[in-house]
C-alpha cells in the first residue's frame, strides 16, 4: 500500500492525527490491531468486552505481575472504553517539563487554545447530572474531613448516565475517537486496516522507507500469510505508551541515548472498598465525576508522592477481580457488592529520583513487556494514600473498610484502620496495584539527550517519523490524560500538517 501518511493506532493520538491530516488533503492510511466494534456490539457486559476491546484481555501485567494494566485494543484505542474523565494538564506539571525537559513553549497560554478546540471538538464540559451514590460519599467524606471535591469535565453528548462506559458506550454519547474524529478522517478518503498490527518499520538512510504489518488473530498471535508492506512519506506512531516504544525497539530505531522505552509511568493505583447501611449501587450511573486534589498539593511536586482520589465504577469483573481474601469472606464481600463504595487513588509518578517509572522491554517473540519496580517511595505513597481513603470512607458514614492489599483485614471504624494500615508490609503482589494511564517511553524533551521525541513530536534521529500519543509525556501528568492527548496531539499534528501539505487546518 502507498499513502502520504500512515498512522500507526486509533487511539486518541492517532483520531486527532488523522482528522487533521486529511483536513490537508493528505491520503492517510490508519492500522489499528484490534477489532472494529461500534454502539450495536456494546452489550454492557464486561464479559465480552474485557477480551475483545482490551490489550491481554484486560490482563496485562508488569514484569513482576505487580501491576495490572487496562488499555484499549480496538478502533478507537483506550478512548472506545475509557470512564469520560476529562482535565487539562496541571499547570504544576507543564512547569516541570519546562524547567527539567527544555521544553518552554508548553505554558498554559500557549496551549489554551489548542484544549479549547480539542474540548469543543469533543463535547467536554461539565456534568451537570447529579452524581451517583459512588461519586456523592467522595464528596460527602471529603466535606466532613474539611477536603476540598470538585466535579469532573466529561466528553459525553446525550449521555444516558448508564456507567458502562469501560465496555464501550452503547448509546454513543461518549466522544470516542470510535464516533468523532475516526468516521470524519474516512469519510475524507482515509483507510483503516483493523486487525492488522505493525511490526517494524524499516529504515534507511535515517529514513522510515515502510512499514511491515501482519494480520492479527482473535488470540492477538499473528495471522499467518497475511503480510502487508505500506510505503509513506510519513509515519506517525500512535499506539500508546508500552507499545509505541516497544515498536521502535523492535525496528532497532537509534536510540543513542538509552531513552527509548525508559521513563514509562502508570499512576500507580491503589483502592479502598466501604461497605454502607444503604445501597451504592457502583455500576449505576456515570463513574469518575467526582475527584479531591487535596493530597496532591500538600507536597511539592517533587516531594513525597501525591495522589488523586476518585470513585471509579463498580462492576462486578472488575471488583471481585481487585477483592482480597477467599472463601467464605470473599463470598461476603461479594455479596455485599451493591453497598459497596469504591474510591481510588492515582499515584503521581515521575517527579522524584525514586518515582524514574518503568522500562518497556521486548519478549522473544517481540511482544512488550513493562518492567516497573514499585520502589519504597511509592508504596509510602501507597501507605498514605490507603490511611486517606479509609479515613474519608469512615468519615462518609462506612460501617466497614476493606483495602485491596492482601494482608488487610477488613476495618470496623477509623481508629483501627489508622493503626492497623501503619502496620501493613507495604509491598508488591501483596499490594493490588493497578493502572489505566500508561504514559511516557518516547518522551518529549527540548534536548536530544533527555527524550526521544522533539518539540515538535517528531523523532530525534528519524526525520520522517512522529510520535503522537501519551508515550511522549516527560512524566505522569497527574490527572487523567486524554484531553492532555488530545490538546497536545491537536497542536503537533496541525502543525504536522502545515509542514507536509502546506495548508492551515483545525480540529472541526
Ligand atoms: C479502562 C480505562 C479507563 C480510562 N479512563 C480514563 C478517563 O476517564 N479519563 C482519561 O483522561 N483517561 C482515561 N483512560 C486513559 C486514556 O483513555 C488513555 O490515556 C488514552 O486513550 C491514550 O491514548 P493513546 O493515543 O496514547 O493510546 P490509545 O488510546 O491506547 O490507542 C492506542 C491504539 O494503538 C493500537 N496499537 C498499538 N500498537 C499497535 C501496532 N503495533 N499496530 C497497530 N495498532 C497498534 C492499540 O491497539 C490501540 O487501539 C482510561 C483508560 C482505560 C483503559
Ligand atoms: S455513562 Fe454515558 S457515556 Fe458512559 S456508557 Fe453510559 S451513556 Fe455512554
Amino acid at each position: 500500500m502507498q499513502c502520504d501518511v500512515v498512522i500507526v493506532g486509533s487511539g486518541a493520538g492517532a483520531g486527532i492525527t488523522a482528522e487533521l491530516l486529511t483536513a490537508a488533503g493528505m491520503d492517510v492510511v490508519i492500522v489499528e490491531e484490534g477489532p472494529l466494534r461500534s454502539s450495536k456490539d456494546f452489550r454492557q457486559l464486561e464479559s465480552e468486552a474485557y477480551p475483545s476491546l482490551y490489550q491481554e484481555s484486560a490482563g496485562r501485567k508488569t514484569a513482576d505481575k505487580a501491576i495490572t494494566i487496562l488499555q484499549g485494543r480496538c478502533v478507537g484505542g483506550s478512548t472506545t472504553v475509557n470512564w469520560t474523565s476529562s482535565f487539562r494538564t496541571p499547570s504544576a506539571t507543564l512547569a516541570w517539563w519546562r524547567q527539567q525537559f527544555d521544553l518552554p513553549d508548553l505554558t498554559d497560554d500557549a496551549l489554551f487554545p489548542w484544549f479549547l478546540q480539542a474540548e469543543q471538538r469533543l463535547s467536554i464540559g461539565p456534568w451537570l447530572v447529579p452524581p451517583n451514590q459512588n461519586n456523592e460519599l467522595l464528596r460527602t467524606g471529603a466535606l466532613r474531613l474539611g477536603i476540598a471535591a470538585a466535579a469532573i469535565q466529561r466528553n459525553v453528548k446525550g449521555c444516558w448516565n448508564l456507567g458502562s462506559c469501560g465496555m464501550g458506550c452503547p448509546t454513543n454519547a461518549k466522544q470516542s475517537m470510535l464516533v468523532t474524529t475516526l468516521p470524519v478522517a474516512l469519510d475524507r478518503g482515509a483507510r483503516l486496516l483493523v486487525e492488522t498490527r505493525v511490526q517494524s518499520l524499516e529504515l534507511a538512510a535515517g529514513k522510515v522507507v515502510g512499514l511491515r504489518a501482519t494480520g492479527v488473530q482473535r488470540d492477538g498471535t499473528p495471522a499467518p500469510g497475511t503480510e502487508v508492506r505500506i510505503q509513506a512519506r510519513h509515519v506517525v506512531v500512535s499506539g500508546g505508551a508500552i507499545n509505541s516504544p516497544a515498536l521502535l525497539l523492535r525496528s532497532k530505531l537509534p536510540d543513542p541515548h538509552n531513552r527509548l522505552g525508559a521513563r514509562t509511568f502508570l499512576h500507580p493505583v491503589v483502592i479502598s472498598s466501604a461497605v454502607f447501611d444503604h445501597a451504592v449501587e457502583g455500576w449505576n450511573g456515570a463513574p469518575q465525576t467526582l475527584y479531591s486534589d487535596h493530597f496532591l498539593e500538600v507536597d511539592p511536586i517533587d516531594g513525597p508522592i501525591g495522589y488523586k482520589l476518585e470513585a471509579p465504577p463498580v462492576h462486578p469483573v472488575i471488583f471481585s477481580s481487585t477483592s482480597t481474601g477467599f472463601g467464605a469472606e470473599l463470598a461476603t464481600d461479594l455479596r455485599e457488592m451493591h453497598r459497596t463504595h469504591a474510591l481510588l487513588a492515582l499515584l503521581r509518578d515521575g517527579f522524584h529520583p525514586q518515582s524514574a517509572g518503568g522500562q518497556v522491554k521486548l519478549r522473544s517473540d517481540g511482544s512488550p513487556l513493562l518492567d516497573y519496580p514499585l520502589t519504597d517511595f511509592v508504596m509510602d505513597g501507597a501507605r498514605r494514600a490507603f490511611l486517606s481513603m479509609a479515613e474519608l470512607q469512615f468519615a462518609a458514614g462506612a460501617q466497614r473498610v476493606r483495602l485491596a492489599h492482601d494482608s488487610a483485614e477488613p476495618y470496623a471504624n477509623w481508629a483501627q484502620a489508622k493503626l492497623a494500615i501503619a502496620r501493613l508490609p507495604m509491598k508488591p503482589l501483596l499490594t493490588r496495584v493497578a493502572s489505566a494511564h500508561v504514559m511516557g517511553g518516547c518522551g518529549m524533551a527540548g534536548q536530544e539527550s533527555k527524550g526521544v521525541v522533539r518539540p515538535d513530536g517528531r523523532h530525534w534521529q528519524v526525520e520522517n517519523l512522529s510520535v503522537h500519543d501519551g508515550s511522549i509525556f516527560p512524566t505522569s501528568i497527574g490527572a487523567n490524560p486524554q484531553l492532555s492527548i488530545y490538546g497536545l496531539v491537536n497542536k503537533l499534528a496541525t502543525k504536522l500538517a502545515r509542514d507536509l501539505s502546506g495548508r492551515d487546518v483545525r480540529l472541526a
